[in-house]
């Protein structure tokens, strides 16, 4: 599904539009003139329609956060592309590398039911940490920059798009429309973080805004931004969703 002159999405499950498996995230690409990139890979199911909706060979997966249904699918991509960069924030590198169920929280999701019981989520040991202000360069004026962003989970990081006509966040479960935000009674789910976050993220320059489920926002998304920033400036946090 085609959302702008360079963002595409490629996956979306039943919190989203069911372009996709119901586990999945929504996922997409971003096309510059010399490469291609994913942001976030779906819980792992869905593997082949991504690749053919995406309908070229990225050569980088930038996760936003470990939970898997953003994560999940990081391994079998690897697999099917073998020269892809699969980046995220550091604190997550350790339990995405080795499917470490406890540390990404899908003991919890499979105990409430987000996850069936037959869902395993697969190691991916090509993960490697992405440092807060990373930039990668697609071509043709189109930039990704790492903004950290954590508070939704240790080492959920925000991807922050520049393109000649417009910018965008890539907000995975940070901030949703509206300046929603999802908060849950996991073990790296932070308070301060997440405000401090919220606080940073409205200080960007955004037209659209692409999170990790629910509705996008084409135009003027910097008003989603800043309601969660004024919420927070007033000593509470934004409604939940997710
Ligand atoms: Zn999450």
């Amino acid at each position: 599904m085609r959302l702008t002159d360079h963002v595409t999405l490629v996956a979306s499950g039943a919190a989203g539009f069911d372009l996709s498996d119901p586990l999945d995230c929504h996922a997409y690409l971003v096309r510059g003139s010399r490469r291609s990139v994913l942001v976030d890979a779906g819980a792992g199911r869905s593997v082949h329609s991504i690749l053919r909706n995406a309908g070229t060979e990225p050569d980088h997966l930038l996760l936003t956060h470990g939970h898997a249904d953003h994560a999940g699918g990081a391994a079998a991509l690897a697999e099917h592309l073998p020269g892809l960069r699969v980046l995220a924030g550091a604190a997550a590198v350790r339990w995405i590398a080795e499917g470490d169920e406890e540390g990404l929280s899908v003991d919890k999701g499979r105990a409430a039911g987000v996850y069936p019981d037959d869902y395993a989520f697969r190691p991916c040991p090509r993960v490697e940490p992405v440092a807060d202000g990373t930039e990668i360069d697609l071509g043709g004026g189109v930039v990704l920059r790492a903004v950290a962003t954590p508070g939704h989970a240790d080492g959920h990081t925000c991807y922050h798009l520049r393109t000649p006509a417009y910018r965008a966040l890539f907000s995975g479960d940070c901030v949703f429309t509206g300046g929603r935000i999802s908060l849950q009674n996991l073990h790296d789910c932070r308070v301060p973080e997440y405000a401090a976050s919220l606080t940073r993220l409205a200080a960007l320059d955004v037209d659209a805004l692409f999170p990790g489920h629910h509705e996008v926002s084409l135009a003027r998304a910097g008003r989603h931004l800043a309601a969660a920033r004024d919420t927070v400036a007033r000593g509470l946090m934004p409604r939940s969703t997710t």
